[in-house]
C-alpha cells in the first residue's frame, strides 16, 4: 500500500472498492419496488448472519441509535436493568437506559477484564425483579469479547418459579406485575456480528444490535436490530418514550419492503454489494480470517515487546486490539507519526483510557498484509520516538 489509508480503527472501516461503487447508485423511490427487493433481500441475508429466524430491522441511525432503539422498545421507566459493563461501550448502554429512566444496577469489571457468567448469576440472585440484562458482547474500548454464550446460559437459566408463577411460555402478563419469567438479555454486539461466530437464537439472546461501519464494510448510517418473540411481548407493554427509534414501527413496514422514515439508501446499496461479497467468502472463511488476524496483531504486539491491555487470552477480541502506551511515549504523537510518515491510522484511548492505550482495528476488510504493513509502521515510529524499552536482542 503506498498512499492509501491503512485505516486501522475500529469502525468506520475501509470500504472495499465495489461497495463504495455501489453506494453511489442513484436514488430510487423508497416507497418503490426496487427498494422493496433490495431491503427484502438485505433482511433475509441478515438473519443468517444473526443466526437467528426472527426480522433483522434496519434502522437508519449509528450503532448507538440501535442500542437506544433496544432499550425505549423493549423496557418502561422504573424497570430493573442489570449493566454488565467491560468498557465505555457497556457504561454508553447503561447510560441509555438510565436515561429513559430505567434502574440501573451496575455490574462494573475493572477495563480490560471479561465478565464472568458467576457474578451475573449471583447479582440476578440478589435482584430477582431485573427486568432487562443488557451486555456488550465485544467491548471495543478495550479489547475484550465477553463469554456471551456463557452469560447468556446463566441468564436464561434463571429459575422461572423464583421469578414468577409462570413458566416461560405464553404472555405471562396476567398478574400485571413483574410478569417476565427470565430476564430480556440486550446485547450490543456491534463491534462482533458479521466478524466473529454469533447466534442470536441458539444463545438466547432477545434483542441484538449492530452497525454498518464495523465488521460489515459499509459506510456509517445503518444499524440492524433483531428481536426475539419475548422481546416482542415485552414490546406490547414497555412504556418508554419512542418515536423515531420505535420498532414496532420498522417491524410493521418491514412486510412492505420499507421502512417507517426515509432510510439511508446509498448505504443500503452498499450493504447489498457487502452481503453479497461475505457469501462469495461465506462465514467460515471470515470467522476465521478475522481469528488469524487478531493472533497476528497480539503476537506482533508482544514481539515489540508491548504490553496488551486484555491479558486473558481466552477473552482477547479478535477484531480490535488495545495496547497500554509504553512509558514516556504520547499517544498522539504515536498516533500521528502513524499517520504522517506511513499512512496507518490507529485508535486512541476512550474514557479514562484515553492517553494510557492506543488501538487497533482489525474487522471487516483486513488482510495480513495491512497487518503486517501496521506493524512494521509502528516498530519503526516507536523507534523514531525513542523508545527502546522492549528492543528485541
Ligand atoms: C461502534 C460501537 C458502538 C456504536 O457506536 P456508534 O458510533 O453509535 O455507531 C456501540 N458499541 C460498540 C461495542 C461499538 O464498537
Amino acid at each position: 500500500m503506498s498512499d492509501a489509508l491503512n485505516l486501522r480503527i475500529p469502525g468506520p472501516t475501509p470500504v472495499p472498492a465495489d461497495i463504495l461503487e455501489a453506494v453511489a447508485h442513484p436514488m430510487v423511490n423508497h416507497r418503490g419496488r426496487e427498494f422493496a427487493a433490495l431491503i427484502s433481500r438485505v433482511a433475509e441475508r441478515l438473519k443468517d448472519w444473526f443466526q437467528t429466524s426472527n426480522d433483522v430491522l434496519i434502522l437508519s441511525a449509528s450503532g448507538t441509535g440501535g442500542l437506544e432503539s433496544a432499550v425505549v422498545s423493549t423496557l418502561s421507566p422504573g424497570d430493573k436493568v442489570l449493566s454488565v459493563s467491560i468498557g465505555a461501550f457497556g457504561e454508553r448502554f447503561a447510560a441509555i437506559a438510565d436515561t429513559y429512566g430505567g434502574d440501573v444496577i451496575p455490574l462494573q469489571y475493572e477495563w480490560g477484564q471479561a465478565a464472568r457468567a458467576e457474578d451475573v448469576r449471583q447479582a440476578l440472585g440478589e435482584h430477582p425483579d431485573v427486568k432487562a440484562v443488557l451486555v456488550t458482547h465485544n467491548e471495543t474500548s478495550t479489547g475484550v469479547t465477553n463469554p456471551l454464550e456463557e452469560i447468556a446460559r446463566v441468564v436464561r437459566s434463571q429459575d422461572p418459579g423464583a421469578r414468577s408463577q409462570e413458566p416461560s411460555r405464553g404472555s405471562g402478563r396476567t398478574d400485571g406485575g413483574r410478569s417476565e419469567p427470565t430476564p430480556l438479555l440486550l446485547v450490543d454486539a456491534v463491534s462482533s456480528l458479521g466478524a466473529i461466530p454469533f447466534e442470536a437464537d441458539g444463545w438466547g439472546l432477545d434483542v441484538v444490535v449492530t452497525g454498518s461501519q464495523k465488521g460489515w464494510m459499509v459506510p456509517p448510517g445503518l444499524a440492524f436490530v433483531s428481536m426475539s418473540e419475548r422481546a416482542w411481548q415485552a414490546y406490547e407493554q414497555a412504556k418508554m418514550p419512542r418515536f423515531y427509534l420505535d420498532l414496532g414501527r420498522h417491524r410493521d413496514a418491514l412486510p412492505k419492503g420499507q421502512t417507517p422514515w426515509t432510510p439511508a439508501m446509498s448505504i443500503f446499496f452498499g450493504l447489498d454489494a457487502a452481503l453479497e461479497r461475505m457469501a462469495e467468502e461465506g462465514a467460515e472463511r471470515i470467522f476465521t480470517r478475522h481469528a488469524s488476524m487478531g493472533r497476528m496483531v497480539r503476537e506482533g504486539v508482544k514481539a515489540l515487546g508491548l504490553e496488551l491491555l486484555c491479558q486473558d487470552e481466552r477473552f482477547a477480541s479478535d477484531t480490535v486490539t488495545a495496547i497500554k502506551c509504553p512509558e514516556g511515549i504520547e499517544v498522539s504523537a504515536l498516533r500521528n507519526a502513524m499517520e504522517d510518515d506511513y499512512n496507518v491510522v490507529l485508535a486512541g484511548g476512550q474514557g479514562k483510557l484515553q492517553g494510557k492505550i492506543f488501538r487497533i482495528g482489525h474487522l471487516g476488510l483486513v488482510e495480513e498484509e495491512d497487518i503486517r504493513e501496521t506493524m512494521a509502521a509502528l516498530e519503526q515510529t516507536l523507534a523514531k520516538l525513542g523508545w527502546t524499552a522492549g528492543v528485541r536482542s
